[in-house]
């Protein structure tokens, strides 16, 4: 069984559409101006239809995680894994698995520097995150 895979709308359309292009995006409210995750049809402030968006940083911290040892579908082979909350330096906050950092709670610790990365799931592209410098 595979990992999940997105079923976009019309509201998260673009989201993964700049996901596949390796950015990570934030809707942003053109009323109020204030961000906030998960995409949809209005404002969730001031409940305004007009709706755009911004490119993230893609950097953040782990702000709380688990150690999930029930596979869900598609995760059984690789053995217990994190799910974490991150908290964008936007001020918005993902629910993301952390990849390229052994998944026990002494390699991974509550405010842990992260960046946002990208995993290929077919014809998908899922925004994670890993630690800050991974790649360097
Ligand atoms: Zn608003």
């Amino acid at each position: 069984m595979a990992k999940p895979v997105p079923v976009p709308t019309p509201e998260t359309q673009f989201y993964w559409d700049r996901a596949k292009e390796r950015e990570l995006w934030l809707p942003k409210c053109g009323n109020c101006g204030r961000l906030h995750f998960s995409p949809r049809a209005f404002c969730p402030f001031c409940s305004s239809v007009d709706i755009g968006w911004i490119r993230s940083s893609g950097r953040g911290t782990v702000e709380s995680f688990i150690i999930n040892h029930t596979p869900g579908p598609g995760y059984a082979e690789q053995g217990p894994y994190a799910i974490a909350f991150v908290l964008l330096d936007e001020g918005i906050r993902l629910a993301s698995n952390l990849l390229e950092v052994e998944q026990t709670p002494t390699a991974i610790t509550i405010g842990m520097p992260v960046e946002v990365t990208f995993e290929e799931r077919g014809e998908w592209t899922i925004p994670q995150f890993r630690p800050a410098g991974a790649a360097a």
